[in-house]
């Protein structure tokens, strides 16, 4: 018997509510470890000799310098290393939790050991992107510290310098917590991207489900779209169509940065699904009905299009 449309949407409206769990606990981790980096290497600034002015003292010997680099290395390691180790440990978790679903909705594909392996390289792909930027990071704070010695700058300048690199303010994320947490994001959300078009493919499938809920920084392209189900050709041309945010191929990006939800593969024979999507309590303000209003006229006009 196949599944119900009923049991569909709930299946999937509890899929996307873990990876909605697992991206905003790496977020969380992220910026819980970045912020205490920041903190640690704000603190070790108190080794160099500050005047009265507030400006940096003494120059700066070679054994000082060495022996700054390994100690940033060391809380490197210690804080944003270890961390970016367990958020890609944990993409693992939901791959298996992503199997279930797809076994859940009867989407007839099956996962083979070269899933498993895209699945390990996209994963060390992330990790060693997350290295990257921390490396860099890292470097910037040492051409900071150094810098500052040379030139006598004032001690809170140096401070502002590092903060920028890292963790930034609650309005302004330094240059770090953006980074990796993009990188996060997209490791996880591009992996699923391209499973839920192999799984539709060796399903024979040709519907998706705009799946994801609403929030209150949602986009009107995403508001307009989730809880609905469209064809692989409707989807295909929003491509051709501009959008606040489009940010890549709408397989890949769909709304655009930051976005949160998936195209889950429905199963040609449960009919239409229908998903309730919410706003988070929060009513629209008129410019954004206003967008979103627009959005469902582009869906029209583009899916006609393809019917046409
Ligand atoms: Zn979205």
């Amino acid at each position: 018997m196949p599944i119900t449309p009923k049991k569909y949407a709930d299946a999937a409206a509890a899929e996307s509510a873990r990876m909605t769990e697992l991206l905003e606990a790496h977020q969380e981790r992220l910026e819980r470890s970045i912020r205490r980096l920041e903190q640690r290497i704000q603190r070790s600034l108190n080794q160099l000799q500050i005047g009265l002015d507030g400006r940096i003292e003494g120059t700066p010997t070679m054994t000082f310098m060495q022996e700054y680099r390994r100690q940033l290395v060391k809380e490197f390691d210690e804080l944003y290393g270890t961390t970016a180790q367990e958020v890609t440990q944990e993409f693992r978790q939901h791959l298996d939790e992503y199997e279930s679903f797809i076994k859940e909705v009867d989407v007839p594909a099956r996962f083979t050991k070269r899933d498993r392996n895209v699945f390990e390289m996209s994963r060390s792909y992330t990790l060693n992107d997350l290295e990257q930027v921390g490396d860099k990071a890292r470097q910037d704070i040492e051409a900071a510290v150094l810098d500052g010695i040379l030139t006598g700058a004032s001690f809170d300048e140096v401070e502002q310098q590092i903060r920028d690199i890292l963790a930034g303010t609650e309005e302004d994320a330094g240059r770090l917590l953006s980074q990796a947490g993009r990188i996060a994001h997209d490791g996880e959300m591009q992996f699923y991207a391209r499973m839920n078009v192999t799984a539709a493919q060796r399903g024979g499938m040709s519907r998706f489900l705009y799946a994801g809920t609403i929030v209150g920084s949602s986009r009107a392209f995403c508001i307009a779209r989730a809880g609905r189900v469209f064809t692989r050709e409707e989807i295909d041309a929003w491509n051709s169509h501009n959008w606040r945010g489009k940010a890549c191929d709408v397989w890949v990006c769909r709304g655009g940065y930051n976005c949160r939800h998936q195209l889950l593969p429905v199963p040609d024979d449960i009919g239409a699904v229908e998903v309730p999507s919410w706003f988070d309590d929060a009513p629209m303000s008129p410019k954004l009905a206003d967008e979103v209003a627009k959005e469902q006229r582009a869906i029209d006009r583009l899916s006609a299009g393809v019917a046409a």
